[in-house]
């Protein structure tokens, strides 16, 4: 062949793929369309409080830690990521590009500033407003102003319960547990306070029935709708199952002396309590949430983390009147949390993930996901106050639109493949972005 006719193929090549793609949108319009129309329930997030007291609001997080020991950023939290213009357009007005220098992050405070003038006490539901969130699940210590129901439900942390005794020997494991044991010890310090106490009761008996299941009654009736434990943070994800012997014997051996367990002989007593308290969500209604994504900080246990560790409790049928929730859909074990939606009462986020994974990626697991049980996968954004550039605000909206785009796509290709109807794909985005939830937590 000639270089001339070489060259003739070619461009026909070309033309007929452009012409191909041209024809071919990632997303199919309407199912676009619909999906953007869909108010949602974000099934895991951490919103801050409106103006005024969003200036000192620290309860976004039971283990707020600004100083962890340096871990190599993914791509959507680094200051230069592209995408952060468009929340700082779409949130604040304002067209800057990243990375912010420190005059142009005075002009982005500035404009955030104005616009919670503006909103006063509506600033955290005008954040929901423009995402096109209906209903916020907030993972905080407490609630409070602009942060209420019915647009805020609330989950709170229960993981200070799991840990009662000195917790040096946990705290020495890695720089960054030191951290999160002290922080766990001031929360447990307050669930006490609140139950009345000033010290431990003696024996497991009376701290499960003066301080666990009061602290899990107190938030059911402030209207939690789930319990969230951020476990992977704090050791493996492999509760046993103790006798109840073993475990009193732990509390009752070091409560006396505050002397710290070494962690093989304290971890007993840390499952122990996890199923009382995960049997008593289950009388309550309330959800149990588990942490299972490759954590925040260079010391996490992605090992420990991964939600396979879970399985035998879940395989428990004491366990089965509880609904368990794996938030952040188990990356990087994806398949693997997948697999754990057959078993009833488990469910998955995207949250987190639709932050930082981008929607082409995030899209291929989703649809082996929807596939299999569209009924289990639950929206979320992992919205959270990461830094001066990427708010709670930006994180929200940003992991949002993701999150449309990658349903977009994943459903687009199951009607395109002949799997699904139009009518079943438009179905099926509302059971993620809303129906799903909504059965799960009773919420309209
Ligand atoms: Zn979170």
């Amino acid at each position: 062949m000639s270089l001339r006719a070489l060259l003739l193929v070619l461009a026909l090549v070309w033309t007929s793929i452009s012409a191909y793609s041209q024809q071919q949108p990632p997303i199919l319009p309407d199912l676009a369309r619909e999906i953007d129309s869909i108010a949602a329930i974000d099934n895991h997030a951490h919103p801050m409080l409106s103006p005024p007291a969003d200036a000192t609001d620290r309860e976004f997080d039971a283990l707020p830690v600004d100083n962890m020991a340096p871990q190599t950023d993914p791509v959507a939290l680094r200051p230069d990521w592209p995408p952060l213009h468009d929340a700082w357009q779409a949130l604040f007005d304002i067209d800057l590009q990243p990375p912010l220098t420190p005059d142009t992050q005075k002009l982005l405070d500035a404009a955030r500033a104005r616009v919670k003038a503006r909103e006063g006490e509506h600033y955290s539901a005008y954040v929901l407003d423009k995402s096109g969130i209906a209903t916020m699940v907030a993972n905080r210590v407490a609630m409070g102003i602009g942060v209420e129901p019915p647009r805020f439900r609330w989950v709170p942390y229960e993981d200070a319960l799991l840990f009662p005794l000195n917790n040096a020997s946990l705290a020495a494991e890695t720089p960054d547990r030191a951290q999160f044991f002290a922080l766990e010890d001031k929360l447990r310090a307050r669930y006490l306070r609140d139950a009345g106490l000033t010290k431990l009761p003696p024996t497991l008996d009376e701290y499960i029935a003066q301080v666990v299941l009061p602290t899990l009654k107190r938030q059911h009736d402030k209207g939690a709708i789930a319990a969230k434990f951020e476990l992977a943070y704090l050791r493996t994800l492999a509760v046993g199952n103790p006798s109840k012997a073993e475990a009193a014997a732990v509390y009752t051996n070091y409560i006396d002396t505050n002397t710290s367990p070494d962690p093989a002989t304290y971890k007993p007593l840390q499952d122990y309590l996890f199923r009382a308290i995960a049997l008593e969500c289950g009388q309550l209604g309330m959800a149990v949430h588990l942490h299972s994504m490759a954590g925040a900080g260079s010391y996490f246990s992605i090992t420990g983390g991964n939600p396979m560790n879970l399985e035998p409790l879940l395989n428990d049928p004491a366990m089965r009147h509880t609904n368990f929730v794996f938030l952040h859909g188990g990356w990087p074990f994806v398949h693997e949390v997948g697999a754990m939606l057959q078993k009833p009462n488990v469910y998955l986020d995207i949250s987190q993930q639709a932050l930082v994974i981008p929607a082409p990626t995030l899209a291929t697991w989703l649809r082996e996901w929807l596939e299999l049980f569209p009924d289990k996968v639950l929206f979320g954004t992992d919205g959270y106050p990461y830094s001066p550039y990427l708010g709670w605000e930006e994180s929200t909206w940003l992991a949002a639109r993701n999150a449309r785009r990658a349903l977009g796509i994943a459903l687009t290709g199951m009607e395109r493949d002949g799997e699904i109807t139009p009518a079943r794909a438009s179905q099926i985005a509302h059971m993620v972005l809303h129906n799903n939830a909504a059965a799960l937590y009773s919420l309209k």
